[in-house]
C-alpha cells in the first residue's frame, strides 16, 4: 500500500485518460492520492475529483507562481473550499525564486496569508520551495512557534519534492514538518537528496509523484502518473537499506497522520468497512 501525497490529477495532461490513470494507480497498490490545488480553478477541480473518487483527497491553495492573483475575494473562495471534508491541507503554497512568476514580496505576502488561514482552519500545509530555502525556513520557523500547543503541533505540513540539504531537513523535522520525496531521488545525480533520505527518520518521510511532472527513472522526461510512486518508494527503500514493505507501511502511516485520513486494509477507501 502506497499513498501518492502530491499529484496534479486535474491537469490537462490527464484529460484524455484520467480513469485509466486512476485504475493503474490502484493496480500498483496506490491506496490514496492527494491531488493538489495551485489556484482557484484547480482547487475547485481537486475538490470535485475528491468527491468523485473515494481514494482521492484534495488540497486547496494558491501556488507562488500565481501569488499575484490572490486577492481578498479569491482567498475568501479558497477558504470556503477549505472546509470541505475531503480537503486535507492548504497548498501548495510557498516561494519560487527560480521562475519568479510573481514578484517576491507578493509571493511572501500570499504565503503568510495562507499560513495564517491554514492555522485557523486547523489543517496542515503543503509547501513549494524552489531556490528559496532560507526564506522558506525563516517564515516557517516563525509560524511553527505560533502553532505550539495547537492540534497541528508535530504535523504542521510537508515540504514537497524536498530539495534542501541535510541541515535544512533536520531543522524542518524539528519544527514539525514532514519531507516528501519524489522522482528526482531516482536520478543519477541525486547524491545530496540520497544523503537526506539516508539520514532522516523514516517516520518523517512521505512519497509522491508530483505528476504529471518529475517522472522517476526509467520514465524520466515522459508524463508522470500516481502508479509510478512505487519507483520512488523502491529507491527510498534501497537507500535506507530497508525492505520495500516497511517503507510502504511507514510512509502510508505518515500520510494518514499528517493529513488525518484513514485507510483501511481493504485498500483505497476513506471509510471503514461496514460492521458485521
Ligand atoms: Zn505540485
Amino acid at each position: 500500500m502506497l499513498v501518492d501525497t502530491h499529484a496534479h490529477l486535474d491537469f490537462e495532461k490527464f484529460d484524455r485518460d484520467r480513469p485509466a490513470v486512476l485504475a493503474r494507480a490502484r493496480e500498483a497498490g496506490v491506496v490514496a492520492i492527494v491531488t493538489i490545488g495551485v489556484d482557484l480553478p484547480s482547487s475547485q477541480a481537486a475538490v470535485a475529483l475528491a468527491e468523485a473518487h473515494e481514494a482521492v483527497y484534495a488540497t486547496v491553495g494558491m501556488h507562488p507562481h500565481d501569488a499575484k492573483a490572490l486577492d481578498g475575494e479569491v482567498l475568501a473562495r479558497l477558504r470556503d473550499l477549505g472546509g470541505h471534508e475531503k480537503v486535507v491541507a492548504v497548498g501548495e503554497i510557498g516561494l519560487d525564486f527560480y521562475r519568479d512568476l510573481s514578484p517576491r514580496d507578493v509571493q511572501r505576502r500570499a504565503f503568510r496569508a495562507q499560513l495564517a488561514w491554514a492555522a485557523r482552519l486547523g489543517k496542515p500545509v503543503v509547501i513549494h520551495d524552489r531556490e528559496a530555502h532560507g526564506q522558506i525556513m525563516e517564515v516557517l520557523s516563525g509560524w511553527a512557534v505560533e502553532q505550539g500547543g495547537s492540534p497541528l503541533e508535530g504535523r504542521l505540513g510537508v515540504l514537497h519534492t524536498f530539495s534542501g540539504d541535510l541541515v535544512m531537513a533536520e531543522r524542518a523535522i524539528e519544527l514539525g514538518f514532514y519531507l516528501s520525496i519524489s522522482g528526482p531521488v531516482t536520478y543519477k545525480n541525486a547524491r545530496r537528496l540520497a544523503e537526506v533520505v539516508r539520514a532522516v527518520p523514516l517516520e518523517r518521510l512521505l512519497v509522491e509523484t508530483d505528476c504529471p511532472f518529475l517522472a522517476p527513472h526509467p520514465h524520466r522526461g515522459k508524463r508522470n502518473e500516481p502508479a509510478y510512486v512505487h519507483l520512488v518508494a523502491e529507491r527510498v527503500a534501497e537507500i535506507k537499506g530497508l525492505p520495500l514493505d516497511k517503507v510502504a507501511a511507514a510512509t502510508t502511516a505518515n500520510a494518514e497522520r499528517l493529513f488525518g485520513f484513514e485507510i483501511w486494509e481493504g485498500g483505497g477507501s476513506s471509510s471503514p468497512p461496514p460492521e458485521q
